[in-house]
């Protein structure tokens, strides 16, 4: 029997160390921190956003090719992850709002040990607390799955550590930058909002006005600026592209907001009320210096156009992310197109094989990081082990 090395026991290093010995493999995993699977651990706020209810190669960024991606998710289907959880871990899943699938148990620690377990009970011997610095030892003895994760949150283990071990193997590296990360605004009306939740329509465009791309989920407000799903998703083309951020605070339009302004009578407050969070509608009103008291038939049209520019077309005025510390992934990495297809075993780096955030493949808030953990793991586990048995 030959041997597979995998280095990281994230979501993709358990994972991948798992089919290597399903496929017959005999396997060392080896844990750098004390606690395999912290990732998986604080997930989902404790409770472990295990997949997305669906997918499709739009939920995902990287600079390589998007085909392979579509292709390496049909190699394992939503559903089939889904049985292999439920069947194969005996987790029951359920499905939430906003497309998310989480363990019933609502515990992220019950994924973590069925899977740790399995991989155990299916031969895996894991080292904790033991850091790899280099990888050729491990190399001469047989094949080594990379599994070292990014740079984000690097207190969890994940310090970009993989980056320089490809590096000197001669991989490249596209730029690694913070994904799903709260940004900053230094607006203190704004910031004097901390703690208002609401859906928004966002926006992230280029600096001369092209739509890079939108969505529609909640904004919260911070003390520091802004975070909750509309922001974590955005943030990508924000620390990637220096992409600028509008929101719509509201449901309606510029047109119906204009019909309303001019159609309706009373005072404006309990108008905006009507449509938008209190405190928010107090604080637009301020921005256009709109007395909370005027009577709708004395808004003028500078004033009005203005306001409803405020509620439709609002500038977030970003001004720093949150950082590594809080970046829930990381975006960049090593470029995919530095793999084979078929095994994701390193076109540098013969017997080498990379799965997981330390390639550039980054998804949107909602499972869809472990999803990419899961297919990637699986791929290269297997074909590390079919490897070992050709040599
Ligand atoms: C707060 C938070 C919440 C999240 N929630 C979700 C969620 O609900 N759903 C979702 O899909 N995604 C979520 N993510 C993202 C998801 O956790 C990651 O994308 C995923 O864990 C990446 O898996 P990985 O195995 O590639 O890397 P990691 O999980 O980062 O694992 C890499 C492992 O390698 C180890 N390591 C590093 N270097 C070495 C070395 N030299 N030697 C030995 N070991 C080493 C590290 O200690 C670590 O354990 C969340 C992330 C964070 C930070």
């Amino acid at each position: 029997m030959k041997s597979v090395t995998v280095i990281g026991a994230g979501a993709a290093g358990i994972m991948a160390a798992y089919w290597a010995a399903k496929g017959g493999a005999s396997v060392t995993l080896f844990e750098g921190s004390t606690t395999p699977g912290k990732k998986i651990l604080v997930s989902g706020g404790g409770r472990c956003n295990v997949l997305p209810q669906q997918s499709s190669v739009k939920d995902f960024h990287t600079q390589g090719s998007k085909n392979l991606v579509k292709r390496w998710f049909k190699s394992w289907s939503l559903a089939d992850i889904r049985q292999f959880f439920e069947d194969d871990l005996s987790i029951p899943l359920i499905d939430e709002e906003d497309g998310k699938v989480f363990p019933k148990s609502g515990k992220s620690r019950e994924i973590r040990d069925a899977l740790l377990n399995s991989a155990i009970e299916a031969g895996v011997i894991l080292k904790q607390s033991f850091r790899v610095e280099d990888l050729s030892p491990y190399l001469e003895k047989g094949a080594v799955i990379l599994a070292t994760g990014g740079r984000s949150v690097p207190k969890t283990g994940s310090d970009g550590k993989g980056y320089g071990l490809c590096k000197d193997l001669g991989h490249s590296l596209v730029t690694p930058y913070p994904a799903l990360v709260p940004l900053w605004n230094q607006e203190a009306d704004f910031q004097s909002l901390s703690g208002l939740s609401l859906p928004v329509q966002w926006q992230a465009r280029t600096p001369q006005g092209k739509i890079l791309d939108q969505g529609r989920r909640d904004l919260l407000f911070t003390h520091k600026g802004f975070s909750g799903p509309a922001i974590l998703d955005a943030s990508h083309w924000v620390t990637r592209e220096q992409a600028e951020l509008f929101v719509n605070w509201g449901e309606k339009n510029a047109a119906e907001w204009e019909k309303l302004l001019l159609h309706e009578s009373g005072t404006i407050t309990p108008l905006l009320q009507e449509h938008l969070p209190r405190r928010l509608a107090k604080t637009l009103l301020r921005r256009v210096a709109i007395p909370p008291d005027l009577n709708l038939a004395q808004l003028d049209k500078v004033r009005r156009k203005e306001l409803i520019r405020k509620i439709t077309e609002c500038p977030l005025n970003i001004t720093a992310d949150a950082g590594w510390n809080a970046a829930e992934v990381t975006g960049g990495g090593i470029p995919l197109s530095e793999v084979n297809p078929a095994s994701f075993e390193s076109r540098c780096q013969p017997n080498l094989f990379l799965c997981g955030e330390i390639l550039d493949c980054t998804g949107r808030l909602g499972g869809y990081n472990f999803l990419w953990a899961w297919v990637s793991a699986r791929l290269a586990g297997t074909a590390s082990a079919q490897e070992q048995k050709e040599d």
